[in-house]
């Protein structure tokens, strides 16, 4: 295996497959599939859940909801999905544990970098859950943090699309797919991989950014045996 331990980020999202809100029992599936297929290869897999599909705190700003407010309401979203995704993955026989960077000590364990690390040591997925737990941020962010305290070997973005793009591939037939991009590149174009506060986390940590699409079955194993799959940032 190229990489023995890596974070992987999901967006909230992803888990509502082509709904726009929600779950698709389909893809929550696919995901467990895969993630058990890691697991059973001997990877460390931490996850990162965004919430996109439940609540942005930027949608509730548009509904007169304090951006800060709204945030937390996001930040709550991204406990559901951990809290789903882990439903599902131990519906596949792997052992996960939960955690959350807002203390509710009754759901899910607080974060705390140590024990996340010996969860995964001994074998268990651990789902980060709730962001960074600050508002102003993105789970892309909580993803880039999280990969460098655990020292992942790679942050794997999984998304819908198979790569980073000069150009939205869903409007342009003509755009091209980057094989290799720099932090700095990806930056200053702008070419929404991540925000810059991640990216920037990622370029000063030296943290590898690999953006794939992980709705298609078996890639996540491709990803960790080295196959060259979607685009590389470093
Ligand atoms: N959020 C936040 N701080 C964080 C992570 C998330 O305030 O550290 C809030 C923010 O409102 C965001 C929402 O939670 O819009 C859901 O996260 P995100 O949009 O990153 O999810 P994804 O796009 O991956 O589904």
């Amino acid at each position: 295996m190229k990489y023995k331990r890596i974070l992987l980020k999901l967006s909230g999202e992803s888990l509502a497959g082509e709904k726009e809100n929600g779950y698709d029992e389909k893809i929550l599936l696919s995901f467990a599939k895969q993630i058990k297929q890691l697991h059973s290869k001997g990877v460390q897999v931490a996850i990162v859940i965004g919430g996109g599909n439940l609540f942005r705190g930027l949608s509730g700003t548009d509904a007169g909801i304090d951006r800060a407010t709204g945030d937390t309401m996001g930040m709550l979203a991204t406990i559901m999905n951990g809290l789903a995704l882990q439903n599902f993955i131990e519906s596949q026989g792997v052992p996960t544990r939960v955690m959350t960077s807002i203390s509710m000590e009754e759901v899910a364990e607080p974060y705390i970098r140590r024990r996340a690390i010996r969860h995964l040591e001994k074998g268990r997925i651990v789902i980060f859950s709730g962001g960074t737990g600050m508002p102003y941020f993105t789970t892309d962010s909580g993803g880039a943090i999280r990969s460098i305290e655990i020292h992942a070997d790679i942050l794997a973005k999984g998304t819908k699309v198979d790569g980073i793009y000069d150009k939205d591939p869903m409007k342009y037939e003509d755009a091209k797919k980057y094989d290799e991009i720099s932090y700095e590149e990806a930056i200053v174009k702008n070419l929404k991989v991540m925000d810059a506060t991640a990216l920037s986390l990622c370029r000063e940590n030296k943290m590898p950014i690999i953006v794939f699409d992980a709705t298609k079955e078996g890639n996540m194993l491709k990803l960790v045996e080295g196959y060259k799959i979607g685009t590389i940032v470093k």
